[in-house]
């Protein structure tokens, strides 16, 4: 009897593979179809599954009271953030309804001294987004033809994480980090090439305008014999994120110039020298090197406050999964209860702001406390252990701080 495939019922001479199974056979080309079949519902459930509604989505309050759970402080960035992605959504939604009233994208650009939560903010509010999401490092970025990646590979990422769905990515947001390191050297435009200036924020602005640009589905260089996957920029949010360092010069040049007529003494009594930053102003962008066009394309405008020591205290045992706690976690594992001495937390906070460590430097000020301890606790297992100021200061004055200022 001549074997067929149960589901078309082409005997075994007309097909090049066929499967027996329990009580019947499947042919090459059967399963081939059957895999398509599965691809395209799997994808479409995918799809349905990505929608949301309105009424579904965490307003601006709720996404902001997220952040409070994990980042300390900066109120200005989290509200800012907030409603922005809020709009996104309302925005992706009026897009697809076909509405002739268009609402134009807010892209955002927040400035902060490095350390003080930019990045956090991001990886953070990722967590509940309801589209592709990812994060780019502008560094690498350089003009055509030079060392270094191509502008369009900001939306590799995005397509990866979208699976390569390139509808889902034309709905996404990226966090381009460190946007200053593409900044013009100074104020007028150089003789000489710019390598990782102008040319970059030419490409950059094509981005954020919104356009159709060709990307490398593997990032990196393009290459002439790449196949180039279309994507459309225009409803993809762009959050930009830079230490701008010095940039509070130019914002205390522009204060002072400002500062002249009736309310002159007023103005200058009431500026916070101390954290500048809350001052910034698109025209401080420009005088750092970004081109006014690039500025126009990104509306939304905010910074993040230097952190102060009442801030870094917090940092070390408030956040959802503050270091403190992360500790405490591992220690937990072992089945042993850690606690601290409350000078501990001082103490720790004492030695970041004395050797300018930040709150990136928090970790690694705990890491050295903890070290011996997490090496020998895991055989010993007593039941609790208290780590004590006098223990955290011996630590401490044995390693050396030198090295993790460089860090
Ligand atoms: P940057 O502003 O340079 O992007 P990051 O967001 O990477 O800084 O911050 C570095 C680390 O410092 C974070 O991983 C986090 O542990 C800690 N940190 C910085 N700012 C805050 C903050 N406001 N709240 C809680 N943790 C913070």
């Amino acid at each position: 009897m001549t074997k067929r495939c149960s589901f078309c019922g082409r005997g075994e001479s007309e097909v090049q593979l066929l499967i027996s199974g329990m009580e019947g056979f499947i042919c090459d080309q059967c399963v081939e179809q059957a895999g398509e079949i599965i691809r395209d519902t799997l994808e479409f459930k995918k799809k349905k599954d990505k929608g949301f509604k309105l009424s579904e989505l965490p307003k601006p309050m709720d996404i902001k009271r997220f952040l409070d759970q994990y980042v300390i402080g900066q109120d200005d960035a989290k509200r800012f953030l907030s409603v922005s992605v809020y709009n996104h959504y309302k925005r992706l939604m009026q897009a697809d309804s076909g509405d002739d009233v268009e609402i134009e994208k807010s892209n955002i650009i927040m400035v902060g001294s490095t350390g003080t939560g930019k990045t956090l903010l991001a990886r953070t509010i990722a967590k509940l987004l309801k589209v592709p999401f990812t994060i780019v490092d502008a560094t690498v970025l350089t003009e055509a033809g030079y060392v270094g990646e191509d502008i369009e590979s900001i939306l590799t990422r995005l397509l990866q994480v979208a699976d390569y769905n390139v509808a889902q990515a034309e709905k996404g947001i990226v966090f381009i980090d460190e946007i200053d390191k593409i900044a013009r050297k100074g104020d007028n435009p150089s003789i000489t090439r710019d390598v990782s200036g102008e040319g970059v924020q030419q490409g950059l602005l094509k981005l954020l305008e919104g356009s159709v640009v060709n990307v490398p589905p593997q990032g990196g260089r393009k290459h002439p014999d790449q196949k180039m996957i279309p994507v459309n920029t225009k409803n993809i949010l762009f959050i930009c994120g830079g230490a701008f360092d010095g940039i509070e010069k130019k914002i205390a040049q522009r204060l002072n110039t400002n500062v002249v007529g009736y309310n002159a003494v007023r103005n200058t009594a009431t500026i916070d020298k101390k954290n500048m930053m809350q001052y910034i102003a698109p025209q401080d962008l420009k005088a750092f090197g970004l081109i006014p066009e690039i500025i126009g394309r990104l509306p939304v405008l905010t910074y993040l406050n230097p952190l102060d020591r009442e801030a870094l205290r917090s940092i070390l045992t408030e956040p959802k999964n503050s270091i403190i706690k992360q500790y405490v976690k591992l220690f937990q594992m072992d089945g042993v209860k850690l606690t601290f001495e409350e000078s501990v937390y001082e103490y720790i906070v004492d030695k970041a702001v004395e050797y300018k460590l930040g709150a990136r430097g928090l970790r690694s000020i705990v890491e050295t406390i903890m070290m011996d301890v997490m090496f020998e606790l895991p055989s010993q297992k007593p039941e609790s252990y208290v780590l004590t100021l006098d223990y955290a200061k011996k630590q401490i004055e044995k390693a050396n701080m030198a090295r993790l200022q460089s860090a």
